[in-house]
């Protein structure tokens, strides 16, 4: 006889963004059962090296931001990005990134800061960190095991589901073989990766670039390198010389070092390059270095975007519904940036108070940023392959030639390291500028960029992080439903309140005296989001509340 199991959401994936969604559900109240086809104990990768300042605010808000700050790197490990013509070699630039225990500690405030690089002064209670997933993965786990009302099945695969009006049901098969598990679930959601069975089975198509080039990636173990390095040791080498160009992260601090060797268009296949060959180029060591290969991650790149992430109870997360390129290291994060978006508005429909409209939202707002990301990362992964191509033997001359093009690579190489690592619009700067959800004002949103970002409440943006009285992160201050900040306090909310009492909508309302709050957000009353965008903003309550609140909540059709 079939098994059986029951649960509100089945999570089909145990990855970052899966576990992610599970303990975003968890946190607002809903049960989760999260189906992953892997064993417990199977390895962890090595290959996504940093959580965004963005995804940290998640992590923050969901209580685990202060466990992997602690995790990954040493705390006075610099982060900087060298570019050089080896590791060992000729400095050419360097990007100044604090160790994170120069920010001010675990939950950090950015004022213990001294140091000074392209991304010290953004305004967020949680800056990027660079941690390498071996070490992130284990505590996103642990913590999501810790949750009641998480379940993680390991050695168990989806292979089907059946929806009907009153929800799925999946079967999934142990990998040991047996009887088939049959899972009833109000909504299912694929965070089951690039080759997504969840994608497929909702007739979603990638569509995009499907290789936009290989990399031959090498985690290895190597003692001596750190006492190698011709300078202040940095989180990222990049290597340009005319035999080999490539990167090479630090991942513990210590020993162990993850590179990828960018492969060039004639080599068709990862084993076109003799890995040890390229391996000492890049790090520009003779043949006596020593070193342990510990996995081999080789890698294409491409540019695919699902051409939508739902139908009806499906939905699809992370590398289900995207891939491009790590320019930016932001893959997992945009994946998060999908669970954070996805999360409330099922536990708003479990709970009865969210709309067909707010489960329609998420393809709506999700998928046109996604498929604005891949463009923005593989223009500049474009414009990186590009500058690679110009090296030539030049670059390693004893001479004034070679100062003069060291000098004018190394210019470039850090204006192009800068915006890739220190992607502060990639993080912040993204908008919904057409969801069914949010109470538009005419207003026009920033522009979504790489590198810069400008903080603004026009509705569907992030809403801005200021610190209040006493250091005192804003968000930290938000309720988990929606937050009406009133940042004049004779501004009445009544009827806001009441109209979310009347339709059991989660809302807390929030006094923000604070001046630089008052100067940024230019509105008397700012409605932010469970996922901390803003809805709606005036000076005033509207005419009818009762509208406003049956639109964010995805009840009516805009007007
Ligand atoms: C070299 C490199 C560096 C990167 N660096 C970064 C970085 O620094 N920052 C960043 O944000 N991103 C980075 N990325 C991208 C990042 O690795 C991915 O975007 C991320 O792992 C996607 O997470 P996910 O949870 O969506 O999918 P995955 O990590 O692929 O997880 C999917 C899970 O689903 C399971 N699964 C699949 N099918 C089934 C099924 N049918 N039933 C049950 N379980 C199933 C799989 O076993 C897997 O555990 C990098 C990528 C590369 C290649």
């Amino acid at each position: 006889m079939a098994r059986s199991a029951r649960t509100d959401v089945l999570i089909v994936g145990a990855g970052p963004v899966g576990l992610t969604l599970a303990m975003d559900l968890a946190w607002r109240g809903i049960d989760v059962l999260v189906a992953e086809r892997l064993p417990a104990d199977a390895p962890v990768g090595a290959k996504c090296g940093q959580i965004s300042a963005r995804s940290m605010e998640v992590f923050r808000r969901l209580g685990i931001a202060g466990k992997l700050r602690t995790t990954g790197l040493p705390a006075d490990y610099p982060n900087d990005i060298v570019s050089a013509t080896s590791v060992t070699g000729i400095e050419l630039s360097r990007v100044p990134i604090p160790a994170w225990g120069e920010r001010g500690g675990a939950v950090r405030d950015e004022s213990g800061c001294a140091a000074r690089g392209p991304d010290t002064s953004w305004p967020t209670p949680e800056h990027t960190h660079r941690v390498n997933q071996m070490f992130f993965a284990p505590v996103l786990r642990a913590h999501a095991l810790a949750q009641e009302r998480i379940r993680i099945l390991n050695g168990t695969e989806v292979e089907a589901f059946e929806q009907h009006a009153q929800g799925v049901t999946a079967t999934a098969r142990g990998l040991g073989g047996g009887e088939p598990l049959a899972i009833a679930c109000a909504y299912a959601v694929g965070c089951d990766g690039a080759g997504s069975v969840v994608r497929k089975a909702i007739g979603a198509a990638f569509s995009g670039t499907p290789e936009l080039q290989r990399v031959q990636s090498t985690c290895f173990r190597a003692p001596e390198l750190l006492h190698m390095l011709p300078g202040k040791p940095a989180w990222n080498y990049l290597s340009l010389n005319p035999r080999r160009c490539g990167s090479t992260l630090a991942v513990d601090g210590r020993e162990t070092w993850i590179m990828h060797n960018f492969l060039y268009r004639g080599e068709a296949d990862f084993d076109a390059v003799d890995r040890d060959w390229a391996l000492r180029e890049i790090l520009g060591v003779g043949p006596r270095f020593r070193y342990e290969v510990l996995s081999k991650e080789d890698w294409t790149s491409r540019r695919l975007v699902a051409d939508k992430l739902s139908e009806r109870r499906v939905f699809i997360c992370g590398d289900a519904a995207h891939v491009w390129i790590p320019h930016g290291g932001y893959g997992m994060n945009a994946g998060i940036a999908d669970a954070a978006n996805l999360a409330w508005k099922l536990a708003a429909a479990l709970q009865g108070w969210g709309g067909q409209r707010l489960l329609e939202s998420y393809d709506a707002e999700r998928q046109p940023i996604t498929e604005q990301a891949s463009r923005l990362i593989t223009a500049i992964a474009e414009r990186v392959m590009a500058h690679r191509r110009q090296i030539t033997s030049d670059i390693e001359r004893r001479d004034a030639v070679g100062d003069a093009t060291r000098a004018r690579i190394g210019q470039e190489a850090y204006a192009l390291d800068a915006e890739q690592q220190c992607c502060g619009g990639l993080n912040f700067g993204y908008c919904y500028d057409a969801s069914p959800v949010i109470a538009y004002d005419g207003e026009a949103q920033p522009a979504y960029t790489m590198g810069s970002f400008t903080p603004s409440t026009v509705p569907g943006c992030r809403a801005p992080h200021v610190w209040l009285e006493g250091r005192r992160s804003l968000y930290d201050g938000f309720g988990p439903g929606y937050n009406l900040l009133r940042l004049d306090p004779a501004a009445r909310v009544t009827g806001i309140v009441e109209a979310a009492t009347a339709r059991r909508v989660p809302l807390t309302v929030l006094d923000v005296a604070a001046r630089e709050a008052r100067d940024l957000y230019r509105h008397k009353l700012v409605l932010v989001r469970p996922d901390q965008h803003v809805a709606w903003r005036g000076d005033k309550e509207p005419p009818a509340p009762l509208a406003l609140i049956d639109l964010v909540r995805g009840a009516v059709t805009p007007a």
